[in-house]
Formats: structure tokens, C-alpha cells, sequence
């Protein structure tokens, strides 16, 4: 939590640093999923010393701030006023250092530009990573994947920042990388991510390019493009079984309808939809929705059509209820890091 008098003297500090921050930021306008409510402060640090100036200061008030990167993966709620965020968007350098074989990105830059980037070099690894939407930063901090490969496979070293305001290094053996999962995330909010390097494998550009081209076929295929969305809900969750995983008659009606509705011979080529088959779940459970809370191309990926954020969460709570203890919540719901007008 943070107080409007705090807001006023960490303003004053970057001005006198000339660091560029935004003030009253609508998060409807600014954030990936078009959701949430103002933003009191966004800082864009430009170098590492500003940087690393705005951290210690943070650190010396005790001032809580959170580090964004494209916010892909975030749930801002409608109703909340937040306080400080850092946004990395100025560390957005990618070079290739060919005799070392490495590739160093800088934090803010994007996972499709990183992908992009190694086709021109015609370095393989990162064809999957083609269409996350997201930063290198965001990317590291939950282990992003697609397909099967992961950050972790083709990671050499993470740098960084502290929130105490002490630099560091992290080997991908002490990155503890798991599903969706590192040392990072597991220690939310006290690892900045400012740069990381990358093993540079030499390819076949023709071979790079051909999967780079059905990866992104393919996910025009099943991803939501035209409403805001944000990544998978339940993280490695095949939801549909999941949610009726003890109920015989559910279980036997829904391998019926996803051969009949999902046959490869009548779907085609045709974008996947799965409209029919989220009908039936909601008729089976007796559910409602005004308006749908979900992609008409999965039932696991939220799909913001206008409404209030409460309608959000209560249908994440909705499917926590009929869903495994084990489901792991992939999205992050923003409550904290609040701003108080005193
Ligand atoms: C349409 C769509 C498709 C997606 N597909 C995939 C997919 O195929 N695979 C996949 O893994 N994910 C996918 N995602 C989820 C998401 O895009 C990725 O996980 C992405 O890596 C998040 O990056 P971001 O920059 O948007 O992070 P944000 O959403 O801004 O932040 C996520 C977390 O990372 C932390 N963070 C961000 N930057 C830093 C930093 N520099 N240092 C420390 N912590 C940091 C934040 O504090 C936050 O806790 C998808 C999302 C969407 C909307």
C-alpha cells in the first residue's frame, strides 16, 4: 500500500533524475487485457542507473512497487487504484555475439522480436516463442513455452537487480526452473530481471522459418485474436475432462461430443471453435452468463467482452470449485500494490 504523500515525493525524486514516469495511467487503456482501474505511477527507467537509483530509493522508504512487463498475464481488478508499477520497456536491446555464440536480450523486449531476431541470425531454439505475447522478463519469471520447448531450454544466464537494490546472476541451474515456474516467481517481487543470455545454435533458416510458420498457423487456430484475452487460466489443465472427472455420465457424453464436433475429417482446416461444446458444459452444470467470460475457442482462457471484473473472478472461482486442488492458477489476479488517498 501506498500513500498519495509518497507518490508526491518519489515523483519529486525522478524529476530530479530526470526519469520518465506517467501519472494516473487508465489500466482499461493500458493494460493486455483491457481491464482494471488507474495506475497512480508507471517509472520507465531508461539505463541501469536509473534503475538501480529508483529501486534504492523504494527500498530505503520501504515503498511497495511492482515490476511489469506486457502485462499479458495479468488480471488488473476494475474497482482498485493502484500504486507504483516499473515497467522495463526502455531495456529493449537484442544483439547476437557470434564468436561467443550467445545472444544477450534486455528484459523489456518482447518474445516475438527475440523469436524474429534469431530467424534473421538463423539461430534456432526460439521458434516457439514466436506468438507469446509478452516480454523476456515476463517470459523468464514463469518459465513461458509453447509446444513443448521452454525459456529454460535455450537459457544461459539471468541478470539483475535486487529490490534491496544489490545486483545479481542466475544460472538456469539456479533459476530452478519447473512448469510455469522459477527461483523468480517463487520469490515474487525481489528479483528485477534486466537482461539475460541466450545459447545461440546455428540452423537451417529455411528449417527455422517453416516452424516458425505452422507454429503461428497453428495458433491463429485455437487462440482468441479479436477480443483482449489473456494466456491459458489453469496451467497444464485439460479443463474440460477435469471439471466432471468424477462424473460417469458427463465424462462418457463429452468424449462423444469432442469426437463428434472435433473430428479432424469435418473441422478441417477451419478455425478451431468450440462454441457447441462450451454450450453444453454450461447447460450441463447450470451455468449462466450474461455475458461470456470465456473463449469461444476454450473454456481455459479468459475473454474480457465489456463486462466487470468481479465476473472474472467469480467464474475463476466457478471452476476452482469443480476443478483438482491441484489446478495452479496461471494468471495473476492484481489485489495488492495498492494506492491510498489520505
Ligand atoms: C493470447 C496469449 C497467449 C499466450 N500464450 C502463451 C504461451 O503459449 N505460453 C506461455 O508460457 N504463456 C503464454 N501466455 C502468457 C504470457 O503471455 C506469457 O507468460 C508472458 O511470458 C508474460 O510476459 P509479460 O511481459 O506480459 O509479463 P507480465 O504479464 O507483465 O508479468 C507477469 C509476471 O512477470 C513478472 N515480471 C515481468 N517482467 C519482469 C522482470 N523484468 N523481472 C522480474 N519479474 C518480471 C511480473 O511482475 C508478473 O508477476 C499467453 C498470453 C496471452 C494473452
Amino acid at each position: 500500500m501506498i500513500l498519495s504523500d509518497d507518490i508526491l515525493n518519489i515523483k519529486k525524486i525522478l524529476a530530479q533524475a530526470e526519469v520518465s514516469y506517467e501519472t494516473d495511467i487508465d489500466l482499461q487503456k493500458f493494460s493486455y487485457f483491457c481491464s482494471g482501474g488507474i495506475a497512480k505511477l508507471i517509472v520507465y527507467p531508461k539505463n541501469f542507473d536509473e534503475l538501480r537509483l529508483f529501486i534504492e530509493y523504494m527500498c530505503s522508504k520501504k515503498f511497495e512497487f511492482k515490476v511489469i512487463g506486457d502485462t499479458s498475464n495479468l488480471l488488473f481488478l476494475d474497482d482498485l487504484t493502484y500504486g507504483v508499477f516499473l515497467s522495463l520497456k526502455y531495456f529493449s536491446e537484442i544483439q547476437y555475439n557470434a564468436e561467443a555464440g550467445v545472444i544477450r536480450a534486455q528484459a523489456g523486449a518482447g518474445l516475438p522480436l527475440l523469436s524474429r531476431k534469431a530467424l534473421l541470425w538463423s539461430i534456432t531454439g526460439f521458434e516457439n516463442f514466436e506468438g507469446i505475447p509478452g516480454t523476456i522478463g515476463g517470459g523468464i519469471f514463469m518459465n513461458a513455452g509453447a509446444y513443448g520447448p521452454e525459456i529454460k531450454d535455450c537459457l544461459i544466464k539471468v541478470y539483475g537487480i535486487q529490490s534491496t537494490g544489490e545486483p545479481f546472476e542466475l544460472t538456469t541451474d539456479e533459476m530452478q526452473f519447473a512448469y510455469r515456474e522459477s527461483f523468480i516467481s517463487k520469490n515474487s517481487g525481489k528479483y528485477i530481471i534486466t537482461h539475460a543470455d541466450f545459447i545461440a545454435r546455428r540452423g537451417e533458416t529455411q528449417r527455422i522459418f517453416d516452424r516458425m510458420e505452422l507454429l503461428h498457423a497453428k495458433r491463429h487456430k485455437y487462440q482468441d485474436f479479436l477480443y483482449p484475452t489473456l494466456g491459458t487460466l489453469f496451467a497444464g489443465t485439460e479443463i474440460y475432462s477435469a471439471i466432471g472427472r468424477n462424473d460417469k455420465k458427463y465424462t462418457m457424453m463429452l468424449k462423444i461430443l469432442e469426437r463428434l464436433w472435433f473430428s479432424k475429417k469435418i473441422r478441417r482446416e477451419r478455425p478451431m471453435n468450440k462454441r457447441k461444446l462450451n454450450d453444453f458444459v454450461c447447460r450441463y452444470f447450470g451455468w449462466n452468463f450474461d455475458i461470456k467470460p470465456f473463449s469461444d475457442k476454450t473454456m481455459n482462457c479468459l475473454t474480457n467482452r465489456g463486462q466487470h471484473t468481479d465476473k472474472f473472478i467469480e467464474y475463476i472461482e466457478l471452476l476452482r470449485a469443480h476443478l483438482p486442488e491441484t489446478a495452479r492458477l496461471e494468471n495473476e489476479i492484481i489485489q495488492d500494490n495498492l494506492y491510498v488517498d489520505q
